[in-house]
């Protein structure tokens, strides 16, 4: 309605702009006039905030002034990504007929929507990362499907997930940026999709595809291919052009790899430094000795979803020792890679449209180094890297094509000629040379002209607004034969002429730049047409190269940093030997990292860890962590010798990651953590508790720590490791067979408490703190009475341990009841017995054992 009031009033510009803009309402109008794009009203106001861009005003003496704010078409890119990066639509409109042509108002259309989760940045760091876009189609709240792609490298996967939280944990997996859905998600998921910053958008599904992209999801079941079709759908609507680098979907399951949640994921540091929010000091930053930016994005994918399956594993190792031995190889493979540019997204660009001569250039330099790849391949063990290298096809005719048709530095843009080489097309070749000869034809008209009128500094020249012109000196106008010269401009000192013949000359030679720019344009667009027919093939190139490159790097990295290849087993048995934490030994340095055994089956199931601040428990606990994630993307592991079990989960609660997203407490962080464990966890996976209970009052925190171990003990069989300050809980090793004691050594030198940092088996000595106090230079009498109320207190706890009552709560301790409902809240679809932490254990541990 609003629009029809205004209609009468606006100029038939702004009623065009304002027909558009009703389509798009949730998004910033690029509307394309002449060399800007502007914006209007409201989009001209908050954009020029962001944007920091001059706000004015169109129709300035009219009844109704418009707000308005323009970005030059040449840098709009940049305005359009930071929009991007704040969670901003932008829909692209430009011109589609030439204004000069146009009769009445120029025509114009949405030629692209950019929004977050199909925004293809470009180059830099960005191209390390995949940018994904997620589509969700949600029968309930238990059944999903799931899909997701990157647009610029056109890959496409599917998958089934039965709980919110399992959506969640592949949306913090992939940082997906953006949700498409064709209703609204269940509440709980919309509500969690807001908190973590995701658009949400919809999507009605469309049956009008191209049947190309509709045979992509024939295969999969009906709620996979429901959201695929979504997901494409929304790509289709929103690129407005060909997506023929969209690959054939994959369809996975989680539980083909290792399963970490959001929380897991982001404790051990894997890819995202919880302190800097930056590369630099996570396993990524470690292992990440790629040379391609295909490599780069497959090694976090590997990161991000580590193996369990033994032969893939096992697969890469054979790989990463075969390239360790032999170094001349291995670094001339690497050097090898280090040509290849970004393949991925290079033939995205081809079919996406956007690709010019560079890039193509680039595929082609690509497509050279595969052979000389393949030579070096070939000195190594066939048995192992024969495989690889009958999949490496190098495409050849394609790098021959590219090499006849582009020039060696082509421009960058498509439509101004001098992109296609001499003697690819004869009728290009023509037209050269005509421009060619017309340069000589000019040279000879000169001098003929000279002799002819006998002026001497008589000069031919060109400019933009006049064309072709015969300068004159005005001393020498006089000698002119006027007839045939008709007088163009003057200057101060001279006239410019034309003549017939010249400007015959000129249209002659205007003609062939026209038509050999535009024959070139058609040449480079065939050229760009038949790569599209190969896309696949330089799809799957592209891969082979980018696995390549990460067993390359992974080799690199495990010759120097000093990684074992693990041997792996079904039978529960884990022995690591003089194993170090990667990160913190690459920071600290190889000589000043104290090594540590670690060794657990499963009558060493549960771990529980005494020892003092800062003496290195957090570290020993995510030191194992990492060792199996790397062991399990198949690379090599800081260990003297490794015996690994392959793991089906790794569970953390480590210190630090306060959930600031949900605004939880940590203690409310800590139980949750912990109820995920103890609900999902199975005699495969792994479980790290750091300083349980610490975030409550110390009975509070070590009852629900005793009572945790118990059931973990009783029910779930995970190799667990507990540190934990509470020394009390030591005595638990006489009552569950399957648990044992170690402590950090430490000892007192020069008045000072240093810590070895060496993990002994044993329970701690718990004097610590009455030691640092001694230490500190509290009065004798004081931390003697100290350690007499230590006695006492421990006297206390002990009683109540072996009366074996649990934990008495006190019903008027309110809160700890309230954080214990809300635990069971979460998940209130599980049995409650299963959530009764305080339900009096049974004592009799010999019936518990397996
Ligand atoms: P805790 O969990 O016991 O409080 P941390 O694991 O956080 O202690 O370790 C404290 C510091 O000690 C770490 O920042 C690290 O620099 C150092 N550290 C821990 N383990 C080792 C080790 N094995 N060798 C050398 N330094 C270590």
């Amino acid at each position: 309605m609003g629009i029809k009031m205004s209609k009468s009033k606006e100029t038939p510009m702004m009623e065009q702009y304002n027909e558009i803009k009703a389509q798009y309402p949730d998004a910033f109008l690029f509307y394309r006039l002449g060399d800007f794009y502007e914006l209007f009203n409201d989009d001209a106001i908050q954009g020029s905030q962001i944007l920091e861009l001059t706000l004015t005003q169109r129709n300035k003496n009219s009844d109704h002034p418009v707000p308005m704010a323009g970005v030059p078409h040449h840098a709009a890119q940049n305005y359009i990504d930071i929009l991007v990066d704040k969670g901003y639509k932008v829909a692209v409109v430009e011109q589609m007929e030439d204004p000069a042509q146009a009769e009445g108002m120029v025509k114009r259309e949405v030629v692209q929507l950019v929004t977050p989760g199909t925004r293809m940045s470009e180059g830099g760091e960005a191209a390390k990362e995949n940018n994904y876009l997620v589509a969700i189609a949600a029968e309930d709240a238990q059944n999903y499907g799931f899909a997701y792609t990157d647009l610029s490298t056109g890959e496409l996967k599917t998958t089934r997930l039965t709980s919110t939280t399992a959506v969640l944990n592949e949306l913090a997996r992939l940082d997906a940026k953006e949700v498409v859905s064709e209703q609204l998600l269940p509440s709980d998921l919309a509500a969690s999709l807001t908190n973590l910053g995701i658009m949400m958008s919809t999507q009605i599904l469309s049956e009008e595809l191209p049947t190309a992209q509709k045979n992509l999801v024939q295969d999969l079941s009906v709620l996979e291919g429901h959201a695929a079709l979504l997901l494409i759908t929304y790509l289709f609507s929103t690129q407005k052009r060909s997506l023929d680098h969209l690959q054939p979907v994959q369809s996975y399951t989680v539980a083909q790899y290792l399963k970490m949640d959001r929380n897991s994921r982001a404790n051990l540091e894997l890819t995202t430094n919880l302190r800097t929010q930056q590369r630099s000091g996570t396993l990524l930053w470690l292992l990440d000795e790629t040379q391609t930016a295909m490599g780069a994005r497959l090694l976090k994918q590997w990161l991000e979803q580590p193996l369990i399956d033994q032969a893939n594993i096992e697969a890469r190792y054979d790989k990463i020792a075969g390239l360790m031995s032999d170094f001349i190889i291995h670094s001339d493979l690497q050097k090898g890679l280090k040509s290849v540019y970004d393949l991925e997204r290079l033939v995205g660009r081809v079919a996406y449209g956007t690709a010019n001569g560079r890039d193509l250039l680039q595929i082609r330099n690509s497509l050279r180094q595969v052979p000389v790849l393949i030579q070096s391949l070939k000195q190594l063990d066939p048995a192992i890297f024969g495989e690889m290298i009958t999949q490496l096809d190098p495409v050849a005719d394609l790098e021959q094509l590219i090499s006849q048709a582009i020039v060696d530095e082509p421009p960058l843009s498509v439509t101004d000629g001098g992109i296609i080489r001499d003697s690819y097309n004869e009728t290009l070749d023509q037209y050269r040379h005509v421009l060619r000869d017309g340069k000589q034809w000019l040279v000879e008209l000169e001098q003929a002209e000279r002799e002819a009128t006998g002026i001497n500094s008589l000069k031919i020249g060109y400019n933009k607004v006049f064309g072709y012109y015969i300068e004159i000196t005005k001393a020498n106008i006089a000698k002119l034969d006027s007839e045939r010269y008709t007088r163009k401009q003057t200057l101060t000192n001279a006239e410019r002429f034309v003549t017939p013949e010249l400007k015959a000359h000129e249209e002659e030679i205007m003609n062939a730049e026209t038509h050999s720019s535009q024959l070139e344009y058609t040449l480079f667009t065939e050229l760009r047409d038949e790569i599209k027919n190969n896309i696949e093939r330089l799809q799957r190139l592209a891969k082979k190269l980018a696995e390549l490159d990460v067993l390359c790097a992974l080799a690199q990295v495990a010759q120097a940093n000093q990684l074992v290849r693990p041997q792996l087993n079904r039978t529960h048995t884990l022995k690591i030997t003089q194993g170090r934490h990667p990160v913190v030994e690459k920071v600290l340095g190889y000589q000043s990292y104290v090594a540590n055994d670690i060794v657990m089956d499963p009558q060493q199931m549960i771990m529980l860890i005494t020892g003092p601040n800062m003496s290195g428990k957090s570290t020993y606990m995510r030191q194992l962590a990492l060792t199996i994630i790397m062991a399990q993307i198949g690379s090599f592991v800081p260990a003297a010798a490794a015996e690994i079990p392959i793991f089906d989960q790794i569970f953390t609660r480590i210190g630090a990651a306060d959930d600031l997203i949900s605004g939880n407490s940590t203690f409310m962080v800590e139980m949750a953590e912990a109820n995920t464990a103890l609900q999902d966890a199975t005699e495969d996976s792994l479980i790290l508790l750091d300083e349980l209970g610490r975030g409550t009052a110390t009975f509070d925190g070590m009852a629900l720590a005793q009572a945790i171990i118990e059931y973990v003990h009783q029910n779930v069989h995970a190799k667990t490791l507990f540190s934990t300050h509470y020394h009390e809980l030591t005595v638990l090793d006489e009552q569950l067979p399957q648990l044992f004691n170690m402590h950090v050594g430490a000892h007192e030198e020069n008045g000072q408490l240093i810590f070895s940092h060496r993990i002994l088996p044993g329970a701690a000595d718990q004097s610590y703190g009455i030691n640092v106090a001694k230490l500190a230079g509290l009065p004798d009498s004081l931390t003697t009475r100290a350690s007499v109320i230590l006695k006492q207190l421990e006297q206390e706890s002990q009683q109540k341990v072996d009366a074996d009552q649990g934990v008495k709560v006190d019903a008027s301790n309110s809160d700890t009841v309230e954080v214990l409902d809300l635990v069971k809240e979460q998940h209130p679809e599980e049995k409650s017995n299963q959530l009764d932490l305080f339900a009096p254990e049974e004592p009799n541990s010999q019936e518990r054992t397996v």
